[in-house]
């Protein structure tokens, strides 16, 4: 029998950690596809006495959002023009984006495509006559020329399962083992004493030992990834480990810029993804490869109908673009199971079909019929078992035939990310090309370019991936990509500034404040007989329910189909205020714990920007993601525009602000 203050399996922390200090030029946040594009580019640019060190969370062979795999590179641009893409992105995130930042990234994306393929990433290829080589047979790479297998405008095929490991290796190598810290979680980003809006160091804690981080540095990449678990997930009880987005991404990237008050843009976007219902898995190679369509319980495929048609009228002038955008096919959805017609199937079982009977049309012969089934079949699963094992093992747990049936989608809970078909994140400085909007205007919160690419409104705070804002649908090529822009510039950020980091607080205080939830719970574990009771502290599982409730209920979650207004979002920054204050008082008994109290205090500071901007901006600019009763329409007149936010850490005051949108590339499609 468990005694019962004894924390369970993980490593026990004390009250007293080792500190240990580091001093190094440039500092890179999160080991994903922004930071390993950052890692790999950097030691071509920087000088040989330059010292560059990545800390990630977890492990970088199997961190970020591409852990578990991939089926698609989402972004290829390939044979289209660089101008298209622009405006793909334009129209999906509803007019308001940074085209300047989205056309960087464009034309730099490629490369770090064909650096994976060169890595030894399988992407699949067609043979002269178009037939798809599924990445089996030997074709030229893509810098010979080879055509990828493309199942959209914008995505390639790859034999992906082991992506993230083929792209972490080059990066660790170029920076060598002896500059990366694994399973070190970052808390805070840290300003200069002497200079202010300065980014001089950071702190964290190792989740594996006993120990507590302390680095300084003349220049900074946060890149985190999103933030998942932030509102309350469909999965219940045993399952709610379960998210469409890594569980391990908890809005560090965001909370972390912007205590240092980095500017903030567009907080209320999230992004609300349809996928196969409790797996989570993709849904992409079945709409974009076996083109497989979504049909209500009545058996209707309800988004090709006149009655969609009508109701995306409500929505214009994106309700009538050629692609509709992914918030509005979403609000389709949401209407047919709010009147009743749910559930949703992706009708897998009329897709497979369909190309059964094509072939047979063309004369193929039984043998070579079941030959291609088979095939056919194998690509389906595979599809789940390169990045969604869970929903493989779902599958086949509920014997589902995909050529039988049809299999149930569902949007699910809120996330907040910036590089997939979602766009919050922070304010960045864009390209220093002439095409870059000057704006007139003191503030960078309003400018669009201020010497360094990617670096925020604080000096030498750089970002990528998910941190960038107002751009998405750069994935995880133009993730890498980004950081491989970053890394160039914090390098010439390091070279052109002469600058000595100096901490405000010791190093003992730091640590110290890191290991608060530690210490209060040693003090006061004795003072009850169940050590997730007691009057003295909270345990950061109690608070993450508490903050996933208020979310839920208050500020659009899945409980009110998504719906909120000014009063429910008022209630919720109430909530998220007291939450805040209770968070000090979280206690933690293993490193484990200590962890997670420190994801929450990320996530709740990430959301609260969230539910302020959404509170902010009276319209509902992404019906589908989220709705606001009392501004139910997209306002273009008076909203097609950023909102910025910026904390300032010394008067610790939010600013909310309105930013002109500048187009670059003609809105004519
Ligand atoms: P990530 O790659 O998520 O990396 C974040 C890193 O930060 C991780 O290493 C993490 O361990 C670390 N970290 C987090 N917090 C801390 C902290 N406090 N301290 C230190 N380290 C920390 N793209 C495609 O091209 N094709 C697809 O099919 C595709 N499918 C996707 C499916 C899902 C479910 C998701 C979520 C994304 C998908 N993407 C896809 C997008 C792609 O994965 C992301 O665009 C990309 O991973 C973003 O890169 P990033 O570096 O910003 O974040």
């Amino acid at each position: 029998m468990a005694l019962p203050n004894k924390p369970k399996g993980e490593l026990v922390a004390v009250v007293n950690p080792e500190v240990v200090e580091h001093d190094v030029d440039v500092l890179i946040v999160g080991g994903g596809m922004a930071a390993c594009g950052a890692a790999f580019e950097i030691k071509k640019w920087a000088p040989a006495d330059m010292k560059i060190m990545l800390v990630d969370k977890a492990s970088l062979e199997r961190s970020g959002a591409v852990a578990q795999g991939l089926s698609a590179i989402n972004t290829y641009i390939g044979e289209n023009p660089i101008e298209s893409y622009v405006k793909m992105v334009r129209n999906d995130l509803m007019g308001v984006v940074r085209e300047d930042l989205i056309y960087d990234c464009g034309r730099h994306v490629d490369e770090s495509v064909k650096l994976f393929e060169e890595w030894g990433l399988p992407i699949w290829k067609k043979d002269a006559d178009g037939e798809n080589l599924d990445g089996a047979k030997p074709a030229p790479t893509l810098r010979e020329g080879g055509q990828p297998v493309r199942t959209g405008k914008w995505q390639i095929m790859i034999n992906g399962e082991s992506y993230k490991c083929i792209v972490a290796e080059p990066a660790a190598t170029a920076l060598g083992s002896e500059n990366i810290l694994e399973r070190v979680f970052i808390v805070k980003m840290l300003l200069d004493k002497n200079k202010p809006n300065q980014v001089a160091g950071a702190v964290g804690f190792s989740t594996r030992e006993n120990k507590v981080h302390v680095f300084r540095c003349k220049a900074a990449l946060v890149a985190c990834g999103g933030a998942v678990n932030i509102f309350r997930p469909r999965s219940t009880g045993e399952g709610k480990g379960r998210a469409w987005y890594p569980v391990w991404n908890a809005g560090s990237t965001y909370t972390m810029c912007a205590q240092v008050g980095a500017t903030l843009t567009m907080m209320e976007n999230r992004f609300t993804p349809a996928r196969f219902k409790d797996g989570y898995g993709p849904v992409g190679a079945w709409f974009l490869l076996f083109k497989a369509k979504v049909a209500n319980g009545l058996g209707e495929f309800y988004a090709n109908g006149d009655a969609a048609k009508e109701e995306l009228k409500k929505f214009m002038p994106y309700g009538a673009s050629p692609v509709t955008p992914t918030c509005l096919r979403n609000h389709l959805m949401i209407n047919e199971l709010k009147e009743g017609r749910g559930p949703i199937y992706m009708a897998t079982d009329v897709a497979l079909n369909a190309f059964l009977d094509d072939r047979r049309a063309a004369g193929m012969d039984e043998k070579n019929l079941k030959k291609f089934w088979k095939h056919l079949e194998s690509e389906a699963w595979e599809d789940f078992l390169d990045m969604s094992v869970g929903q493989a093992g779902l599958w086949a747990g509920m014997n589902i035939e995909p050529e039988k049936v049809g299999s149930e989608i569902m949007p699910t809970e809120p996330y907040m990310l910036g590089s997939h078909s979602g766009c919050c994140g922070i304010w960045t400085s864009g390209p220093n090309e002439d095409w870059v909007p000057d704006v007139q205007n003191e503030s960078r919160s309003h400018k669009y370019k201020w010497g360094y690419n990617r670096m925020t409104t604080v000096d030498g705070l750089f970002t990528a991936g998910d941190g960038v804002g107002a751009s998405g649908h750069k994935f995880s090529s133009g993730s890498h990509a980004e950081g491989r822009i970053a890394a160039k510039q914090m390098v010439k950020f390091c070279r052109d500034n002469d600058f000595k980091p100096e901490l405000k607080q010791t190093a003992q205080e730091l640590a110290d404040e890191i290991y608060a939830p530690v210490k209060r719970y040693m003090e006061f574990k004795d003072a009850s007989t169940a050590s997730d009771v007691n009057p003295n502290y909270c345990k950061p599982a109690g608070m993450m329910m508490r903050l996933m409730k208020a979310t839920d209920e208050y500020g659009g979650g899945v409980a009110t189909y998504y719906m909120t207004s000014g009063k429910l979002l008022n209630i919720c920054l109430d909530l998220l205020r007291l939450l805040r204050e209770d968070a000090e008082l979280m206690g933690a008994g293993d490193l484990h714990e200590l962890m997670r109290a420190w994801e929450n205090y990320h996530r709740i500071w990430c959301v609260e920007t969230h539910i302020r901007h959404i509170e902010f901006r009276k319209e509902s600019r992404y019906p589908g993601f989220y709705y606001r009763s009392d501004f139910p329409t997209c306002d273009d007149e008076n909203w097609k525009c950023f909102v910025n936010s910026t904390f300032n850490p010394e008067t610790k005051e939010w600013k909310c602000e309105k930013v002109e949108v500048i187009n670059i590339i003609p809105t004519e499609p």
